[in-house]
């Protein structure tokens, strides 16, 4: 029911919390109402929260944008949840009054998924706790970054199956659950999506509900790799293993894509090591060097014979060994993947394409030379990411992967100078041809990396059946088409 602020009410609220501060959301007007304006105009006062709902502009403006530096949509608060319940309360009051929720971990996606025009954020980093459980099992709070889940783990002699390849430090649970998560022990274990034991879920009509593949699967196999359209995760169980002491790590050059592309597919297939990832790199010269970087897990002094792992491949050259603990292992590629210059817009794509079609798809990526196509260095690939995957080990229906045994990850990390309209738009031009090439290739799109694409194009990447499942989930869980108005998955055809 609406509202008015009598004189006393006003003069107790502007002592508590001074007139700037929010009292509730005018529906009529589709406007927040202050303390000082509160005493004329009617509103609905705002649930009583835990943590800080914030109008400020400069707060507003701060969350406006992500790491793609193409979108800028200024919500009208952020929600910084002091619990649980602040979230249930907030999805509540946005489905009374017609708000739309975006759901934000570190905002490293690229296309505008964690921004809501005129509607609430909610800046999960807030919400970053990680308690190991029992030795088999941690709960991650949703805004934790991975750097967090390994100091929680790792002092204790325990591990989760896998972490992301990179960046530990900038990237949330929340965050990688929704976009499906790859890592270095990706070939053993699959998407950080495939080691989750169960959710604690604020579903879009605000219920709080416990999932598991036994329990409510449905709803959990909708929100993982779900881009945030059923629920917002805030716990997430983590098995846990014991976690190796120390890594050997090994760098291989293949000047022979060919070689490089098979020993990629028999490592990941025979899983000799323990972790593996691949990268592509192109000289002044314009000469590409392809790199296979193994890690073999020890425990001292039972250093492992990597010379007899190594002697059926066809690598160039090798750099020296190096020895390391499992932690720093973990954290050697924190500056890689590719994090921007400030300001600079930067559409990566990231596909995973099937095995049989690699060789030729890459013919399109490697001859992309800045001097060939006339874009400035950047705009090119100089450097990019080339994982191998084996399929099968990818589990949770709305993390789609090729339909062959193996598959190639490929991530391109393109970027234009600030303001230069023209050279994005060559940019967004070349990055669609070569999605639609690795569409009719058979691959497949990762969700924070796909660009902007139509509900029809969605309905082709999930297939027709997994696509109307999908949207049954969203009618289902989220009626009122409250939650992460980006990526727009389902268009006219589960809005209210
Ligand atoms: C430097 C760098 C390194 C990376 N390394 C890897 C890597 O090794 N492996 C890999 O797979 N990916 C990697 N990524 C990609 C990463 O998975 C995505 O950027 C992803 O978006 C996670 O970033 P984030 O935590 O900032 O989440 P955000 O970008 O904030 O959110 C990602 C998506 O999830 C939704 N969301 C966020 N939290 C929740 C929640 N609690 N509940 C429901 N929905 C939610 C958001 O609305 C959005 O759609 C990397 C990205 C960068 C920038």
């Amino acid at each position: 029911m609406s509202t008015h602020l009598s004189r006393r009410q006003f003069s107790k609220w502007a002592a508590i919390a001074g007139a700037s501060a929010v009292v509730g959301f005018d529906p009529r007007n589709r406007s927040w109402v202050t303390v000082a304006q509160a005493q004329t105009h009617a509103f609905r006062e705002i649930p009583k929260l835990d943590g800080e709902l914030l109008l400020d502009e400069e707060s507003r403006r701060a969350i406006a944008t992500d790491q793609g530096n193409m979108f800028h949509r200024v919500p009208a608060a952020v929600l910084r949840p002091g619990s649980v319940q602040d979230i249930v309360a907030m999805v509540r009051y946005a489905n009374q009054h017609k708000l739309k929720v975006a759901i934000r971990g570190n905002g490293h996606s690229r296309y505008g998924q964690t921004q809501a025009e005129a509607g609430v954020v909610l800046d999960l980093r807030s919400l970053n706790a990680v308690r190991v459980r029992t030795p088999r099992s941690a709960d991650a709070q949703p805004g934790a970054f991975w750097s967090v889940v390994a100091d929680a783990t790792l002092p204790k002699g325990l591990t989760p199956r896998l972490f992301p390849g990179t960046c530990l430090k900038l990237i949330t649970v929340g965050g990688t659950l929704n976009a499906g998560g790859i890592g270095l022990m990706t070939p053993h274990y699959g998407a950080l999506v495939d080691n989750v034991t169960d959710l604690d879920v604020v579903t879009g009509d605000g219920r709080l509900v416990t999932c598991s593949p036994e329990h409510e699967s449905e709803l959990f196999e909708m929100v993982l790799a779900g881009q945030g359209q059923c629920g917002v995760i805030v716990r997430a169980g983590l098995p846990l293993m014991p976690a190796p002491t120390h890594v050997v790590h090994l760098e291989l050059t293949y000047n022979d894509l060919d070689a490089y592309l098979a020993d990629q597919l028999r490592l990941a297939r025979d899983g000799r090591f323990d972790g593996q990832r691949g990268q592509m790199l192109r000289d002044q010269s314009g000469t590409w060097r392809f790199v296979i970087e193994v890690g073999k897990f020890f425990t001292p002094p039972d250093e492992p014979n990597i010379r007899a792992l190594e002697a059926d491949l066809r690598f160039a050259s090798a750099a020296p060994l190096l020895r390391m603990t499992y932690r720093d292992y973990l954290f050697k590629l924190e500056t890689r993947g590719g994090v921007p210059g400030p300001g600079r817009p930067c559409p990566i794509i990231t596909m995973w394409i099937p095995a049989s079609a690699t060789r030729r798809y890459l013919d399109n990526v490697l001859s992309l030379s800045p001097e060939a196509s006339g874009l400035t260095p950047f705009q090119g690939v100089e450097q990019f990411g080339c994982y191998p995957l084996n399929s099968r080990r990818f589990t949770r229906p709305l993390f789609k992967v090729p339909s062959e045994e193996q598959a190639f990850a490929i991530w391109l990390f393109r970027s234009v100078k600030p303001g230069d309209e023209a050279a994005l738009s060559a940019l967004l031009a070349s990055n669609r041809e070569l999605l639609a090439k690795m569409t009719a290739a058979g691959g497949k799109r990762y969700a924070p990396y796909s660009m902007v694409i139509s509900p029809a194009e969605w309905q082709e990447h999930y297939g027709p059946q997994l696509w109307r499942r999908f949207s049954e989930a969203k009618r289902k869980y989220d009626p009122n088409h409250v939650l992460s108005p980006e990526p727009d998955i389902f268009g006219a055809a589960v809005r209210p």
